[in-house]
């Protein structure tokens, strides 16, 4: 892979695996309740311990009996009853059934279930309307989970399924990786706190807003540092005692060649930068380096290209140090319904709302304006529209990537 494209960008993919190969998962574990696990990255393979389910139980309400007892006759003989949790005790012997609801367990000497809309019983005789095979309508101890299987692999952030399946084979408390720590400031004089008069000149900070809200979302404990302000001294600072207490960095702003843009600079001198300027569009200047033992993410300070970068670099590197495993995002092809102007040279993401045609199929719009500074262009969106760093202009029409937001393959 080339590391540096003629223009002196590096390609977006050459960054993505360099920020891959950048990280391992946190060596820190926790073993927690199961009620406190949603969204915790499992930090062992899950093996049951036995058969789900435990035992041959009923999928109907109805009766259990011989299915082949129906071949000579229609009438069989009631001589009890099997609900769940509590089992019939007896056998069932020939010319037999038994009363039978959803989860009993299958009476000993049953082989199948009828459902009662099928029967008519009288007194203490059912009469049976059909004939029925072996087997019929009963759930097989293990069919779901077999004793002794991988129900869940280590690596996985825990859905509310996932939840489910872990009680299921009644463990009550999970391993998980410990939660990252990562901190986060905006730098800028400009930038003002929402709630305070707006001075001229100035603008509100929204990208710390962002990234926070989508770090609480990857479920990290985050260290929210505020605004800092253009000064050396002072950033220089705030990155040290960061570093010192986080697993990661995250910072927007001060990134890019402008006379206020200290945080490349910082890093080289109490840490490492291991790339700066990627071939991406919006979102040229993102650093990426270390101090210490903390990763540094230096987001662009233009909110669009703040949020694609942390979209497209950021979250999937700290899933990663999270213990995440197969981070694959979802990709749809579609055909665009505008025009999208796009100059060789960078990888674009364009924002947009992919929907289904009149035929079902996936059609994409882009919203609009798609300056790095308009944020509304990602609040409307659904997507990015990702386009190849070769590519020049798209015609309606043709088909291009699209990547909903925050869908993961696995
Ligand atoms: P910079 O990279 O610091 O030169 O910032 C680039 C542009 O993004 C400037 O127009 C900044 O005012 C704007 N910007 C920087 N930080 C933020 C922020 N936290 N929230 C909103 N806009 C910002
Ligand atoms: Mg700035």
């Amino acid at each position: 892979m080339d590391s540096c494209a003629s223009n002196g960008l590096m390609p977006l993919e050459a960054a993505q695996q360099l920020l891959q190969e950048a990280v391992t998962a946190l060596n820190s574990t926790e073993n927690i309740l199961l009620e406190q696990a949603l969204d915790r990255v499992l930090a062992c393979d899950l093996q049951a311990g036995f058969n789900v389910p435990g035992y041959d139980n009923s999928a109907m309400d109805g009766y259990a009996l011989r299915a082949g007892d129906l071949t000579q006759q229609q009438n069989l003989s009631l001589i009890g009853k099997a609900m769940a949790g509590r089992p019939f005790a007896g056998k069932v012997s020939q010319g037999q059934c038994v009363r039978i609801m959803t989860g009993a367990a299958i009476p000993d000497g049953a082989d199948c279930v009828i459902m009662q809309e099928r029967c008519s019983a009288e007194g203490e005789q059912v009469r049976f309307h059909e004939r029925a095979e072996v087997h019929n309508n009963i759930r097989f101890a293990g069919e779901d989970i077999a004793a002794g299987s991988c129900i869940l692999q280590q690596g996985k952030r825990l859905s509310p399924v996932d939840i489910g399946l872990i009680a299921s084979v009644g463990v009550a408390e999970v391993k998980v990786y410990r939660r990252l720590k990562v901190a986060l400031f905006s730098t800028g004089d400009e930038l003002q706190l929402p709630g305070t008069a707006l001075a001229k000149g100035c603008i509100y900070d929204s990208n710390r807003y962002v990234v926070a809200a989508m770090l609480a979302r990857l479920g990290a404990d985050v260290l929210n540092l505020g605004v800092i302000p253009d000064d050396p001294a002072r950033l220089e600072q705030v990155f040290i005692e960061a570093a010192a207490s986080c697993d990661a960095i995250v910072s927007s702003g001060g990134v890019s060649v402008g006379e206020a843009d200290y945080t490349k600079d910082i890093l080289n001198k109490i840490g490492q930068v291991n790339f700066w300027k990627i071939a991406i569009k919006p979102g040229k200047p993102f650093a990426f380096g270390s101090i210490g033992k903390a990763l540094f993410f230096g987001l662009p300070g233009n909110p669009v290209a703040a949020t694609v970068t942390f979209h497209q670099l950021v979250t999937p590197t700290l899933r990663a140090l999270a213990g995440e495993q197969n981070l694959t995002s979802l990709s749809l092809p579609a055909r665009t319904q505008t025009t999208l102007r796009k100059q060789p040279g960078r990888t674009d993401f364009q924002r947009g709302i992919v929907s289904r045609d009149g035929n079902g199929g996936l059609i994409v719009n882009d919203t609009g304006e798609q300056g790095s500074g308009i944020l509304s262009s990602v609040s409307k969106a659904n997507c990015y529209i990702k386009i190849p760093r070769e590519s020049g202009n798209i015609a309606a029409g043709e088909t291009v990537e699209t990547i909903p937001f925050d869908k993961w393959l696995a």
